[in-house]
């Protein structure tokens, strides 16, 4: 049976919040039956998208809110 996770993939600094926050992604890896196939990315967040989501302003597209801002 295929298994979904997500995965920090990398941290960084932000500039925004001032702090180090953690890039992550939602990976699936293949079920047994299909050992060749590698494991797919569906998406990616910040650890912090659900704070900077709450200010009255968009936040980044790390967050979904801002496609066209990438802090990092
Ligand atoms: S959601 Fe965007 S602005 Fe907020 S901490 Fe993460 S990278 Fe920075």
């Amino acid at each position: 049976m295929a298994y979904r996770t997500w995965q920090v993939s990398k941290r960084e600094y932000c500039e925004r919040v001032g702090r180090e926050v953690a890039l992550e992604a939602e990976v699936v890896y293949p079920s047994e039956v299909l050992p060749d196939q590698p494991p797919r990315v569906l998406a990616r967040r910040c650890s912090n998208a659900i704070e900077c989501n709450q200010f009255e302003k968009p936040a980044c597209l790390w967050s979904g809110t801002n496609p066209t801002h990438d802090p990092l």
